[in-house]
C-alpha cells in the first residue's frame, strides 16, 4: 500500500496548484482532493490516508470541526492533519491542537514551499503501517483485534498456533519473501507451544533482536510474575486482554517506530558501505574494497584468477581529447567490466588500471573477449584498446593476492612490451600469449 494524501480545499484553483506541488515533491504519492468537508468525511470513512491537509475555511463546515470529525473517524483517527491557512489564525493557535490539528502551513510561504513542507513532514513522521504476524488461538478475539488493526492500515496475517507462525517466519527468511515488521502473540496458547516458545525461537534460534523484529505479547493477567516472564522471554512489551483499541494501537505504533528506525539505520549503513567501497567515476569497486575483501573473494572458489586491465596510451587519449573525455572513457570501461564480470570482482585499481578477480578455466578466453569488446567499444567516439595481464592461483600455489597481482603485472608488462592490445598470462614465471585454440579449449 503506497502513501496517500487527502487534500481538502473549496477553491478548484488552489486544489490544482497544491496537488501539482505535492506530486512534484513526491512523485510516488497518491493524492485525492475534495472540495467540501462532507465529501472528505465520506471518503475518510472508507479508506485510510497517510496524511490529510485542509483549508480552515470550508463551504459546509468549520475547519476545526472538520478536524474533530477526523479524530473520531474509524480509519483516520491517527492520520496527521495539516491545516493550510493564509494568516496566523488565533483560533488555530489556541484551539487547533485540541481539535486534532497536527501542524499547520502558512500559505504566505508560497506553494513551492508547501510541497517541500509536506515531504519533509512525511519523512519525519513516517506512516506506521506494518505487516503484522498475529498469533491468537481464540477465533473470536482474533477477529475483533484483526479488524481493528486493519482499519488502522495494518496488514495482518493471523494464525492460531506457534507451529504455523514458525513456518511462516522460516519461509520469510529462507525464501526472501517480504518479512514481518511486528509479531503479536498470545502468551498462553492451546497448542503444544506457547508465546514463550515462540519468543525463544525468534530471539535464540533465529537471532532476531528486539529492534529487528519487535514482539508484543497479549496476556490475560498483569501479575508481576507474568510480566517478568514475558520480558525475560524477550518480548518488547505486553498488553492485557481484553484489548482496548487505543492502548493496543498506541503500543503497535511505538513498536513499529522502533522497527522503522532500525530499518532506516540499516539502509543508511548499507548505502554508506556501498558508497565507501565504490569508485565514484567508474561504478566499479574501489581499491579499498579490494584490500578488504579481495583475498577472501579469491580464496572462496577453485581456479581463481587475477586480471589487470590497463588502457593503452591513455595519456595520449587525454592529451588529444581532453581530461573530461578521458573520464568518459574510464566510465565506459567501468560499465563494461561491471556488466561482463558481474559474477566476479571488478575493481578500479587506480588511474586507468582495473583489476578483476574471477574464477573458472574460461577466464583467459573471457579476457580475450573483453579485449575485443573494448576494441569495438568506441566510447564517446574515441578508439581505445586495453592490455591485459593474467595470473592463475593454480599456477602459483600458495601465493596470496598481492603476490598474484605482481605476477599479473609482469604479464601486463609483457603485453605492453610486445605491442599492446593483447592479453598475456604469467604461467609459473613465463609470460605467454595463450594460443587461440588454448584460449578457446
Ligand atoms: P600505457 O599504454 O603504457 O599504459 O600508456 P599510458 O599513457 O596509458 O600510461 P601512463 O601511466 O603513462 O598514463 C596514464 C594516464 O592516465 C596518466 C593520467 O593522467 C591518466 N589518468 C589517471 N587517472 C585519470 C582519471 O581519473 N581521469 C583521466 N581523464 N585520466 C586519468
Ligand atoms: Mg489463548
Ligand atoms: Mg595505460
Ligand atoms: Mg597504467
Amino acid at each position: 500500500m503506497g502513501n496517500s494524501i487527502m487534500l481538502v480545499d473549496s477553491s478548484s484553483a488552489a486544489r490544482e496548484v497544491l496537488t501539482r506541488r505535492l506530486q512534484t515533491a513526491m512523485p510516488e504519492i497518491i493524492i485525492t482532493s475534495c472540495a467540501s468537508a462532507s465529501k472528505a468525511l465520506e471518503l475518510i470513512e472508507q479508506d485510510r490516508y497517510s496524511l490529510i491537509t485542509t483549508a480552515l475555511l470550508l463551504p459546509d463546515m468549520d475547519g476545526l470541526d472538520f478536524c474533530r470529525s477526523i479524530r473520531s473517524s474509524k480509519r483516520n483517527r491517527y492520520t496527521p492533519v495539516i491545516v493550510v491557512s493564509s494568516d496566523a489564525d488565533q483560533r488555530l493557535l489556541h484551539e487547533g491542537f485540541n481539535a486534532g490539528v497536527t501542524d499547520y502551513f502558512d500559505k504566505a510561504l508560497g506553494f513551492k514551499a508547501f510541497g517541500q513542507f509536506i515531504k519533509s513532514f512525511m519523512e519525519r513522521n513516517p506512516d506506521l503501517c506494518g505487516r503484522i504476524l498475529y498469533i491468537e488461538d481464540s477465533k473470536t478475539a482474533a477477529t475483533v483485534t484483526r479488524q481493528i488493526m486493519e482499519q488502522h492500515g495494518m496488514e495482518v496475517l493471523h494464525v492460531t498456533s506457534v507451529e504455523e507462525a514458525q513456518s511462516l517466519l522460516e519461509s520469510a527468511r529462507t525464501q526472501r519473501v517480504k518479512g514481518f515488521d511486528l509479531v503479536i502473540t498470545d502468551f498462553h496458547l492451546k497448542g503444544e507451544m506457547t508465546g514463550g516458545d515462540l519468543l525463544y525461537f525468534l530471539r535464540v534460534r533465529m537471532h532476531y533482536s528486539p529492534q529487528e523484529l519487535p514482539v508484543l505479547v497479549t496476556t490475560g493477567n498483569d501479575e508481576t510474575h507474568t510480566q517478568v516472564e514475558v520480558f525475560n522471554a524477550g518480548a518488547n512489551d505486553f498488553v492485557i486482554k481484553p484489548l482496548v483499541e487505543e492502548v493496543v494501537m498506541a503500543r503497535i505504533r511505538s513498536l513499529l517506530l522502533v522497527k522503522y528506525q532500525y530499518d532506516a539505520l540499516l539502509r543508511q549503513t548499507l548505502d554508506m558501505e556501498r558508497i565507501a567501497t565504490t569508485d565514484a567515476l567508474t561504478g566499479t569497486r574501489n581499491r579499498r574494497y579490494l584490500v578488504d575483501e579481495g583475498q577472501r573473494f579469491l580464496s572462496s572458489f577453485e581456479n581463481g584468477w587475477v586480471m589487470i586491465i590497463d588502457l593503452d596510451h591513455f595519456k595520449r587519449i587525454n592529451d588529444t581529447n581532453g581530461h573530461l573525455m578521458g573520464d568518459k572513457v574510464l566510465m565506459a570501461l567501468g560499465k563494461l567490466l561491471n556488466r561482463r564480470f558481474n559474477d566476479s570482482l571488478p575493481v578500479r585499481f587506480g588511474g586507468e588500471e582495473f583489476v578483476v578477480i574471477a574464477h573458472g578455466p574460461e577466464i583467459p578466453a573471457r579476457a580475450e573477449d573483453l579485449r575485443m569488446a573494448v576494441e569495438k567499444l568506441n566510447p564517446v567516439g574515441i578508439e581505445v584498446t586495453v592490455s591485459i595481464g593474467l595470473a592463475c592461483v593454480d599456477d602459483h600455489p600458495g601465493d596470496d593476492l598481492n603476490t598474484l597481482l605482481g605476477h599479473a603485472d609482469k604479464a601486463l608488462y609483457a603485453a605492453k612490451n610486445y605491442g599492446r592490445n593483447q592479453a598475456y598470462v604469467n604461467s609459473r614465471g613465463d609470460c605467454v600469449k595463450p594460443a587461440a585454440q588454448e584460449i578457446r579449449f
